[in-house]
Formats: C-alpha cells, sequence, structure tokens
C-alpha cells in the first residue's frame, strides 16, 4: 500500500481498500476522499489517457433539509468529451456537483 496516497491530503497509511468488480476503492480515513485504485486512468468514451484529475462532491441530506458535502471523490475529466465540465471544474476551483442529488 505504500505506494498509493491520498491525492488531497497526503495520507498514505490510514487508507481503507475495497475490492467493487474489477477495481480496487480506496478511501481515505483522514479526509474521506475517495477513488478508484489503478492503472491509468482513462476516458470511458473515447479512451484517452490525456485526462484530467477533478474531485467531485460526494452529498448526503444531513438532518434537516441542508445538503451538505460528505465526502469527496476523485474521478477523471476528457478534454475531448467533456471539455465544458472541464473548463468550469477549472474556472471554479470548486469540487464537481455530484451525479445525482439525493432527494
Ligand atoms: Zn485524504
Ligand atoms: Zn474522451
Amino acid at each position: 500500500m505504500a505506494l498509493i496516497s491520498c491525492a488531497n491530503c497526503g495520507e498514505d497509511e490510514n487508507l481503507d481498500g475495497e475490492r467493487v468488480g474489477e477495481t480496487i476503492t480506496i478511501t481515505c480515513a483522514e479526509c474521506g476522499l475517495v477513488w478508484d485504485r489503478d492503472l491509468t486512468p482513462t476516458c470511458t468514451t473515447c479512451g484517452s489517457t490525456e485526462v484530467r484529475p477533478a474531485f467531485q462532491a460526494i452529498v448526503d441530506k444531513s438532518r434537516g433539509t441542508q445538503l451538505s458535502i460528505q465526502s469527496m471523490r476523485l474521478r477523471y475529466l476528457c478534454p475531448e468529451c467533456e471539455p465544458e465540465l472541464l473548463a468550469d471544474y477549472l474556472a471554479s476551483k470548486s469540487p464537481l456537483p455530484p451525479d445525482e442529488l439525493p432527494y
């Protein structure tokens, strides 16, 4: 596990790994970042390896109706397939919104 470290806080020991199908999902116990252990990140659409890492918020409903960021996931954006998303991400300097909001 020594070769893995958290992209957000740099933690390299307090990490939890969980096998999900073909990949191993790592959760940082220090800051809550979630990412897939591998491998060369590639675009799932075009197969390009010229992808950029991006943090995506994982939100959950806390007590009441307020949505709060529970943790973050590391994902990759393809400049070819997701140029607008990537541009927005780089411009906003804040985590990507989640794919789905819990209602
Ligand atoms: Zn971390
Ligand atoms: Zn692509």
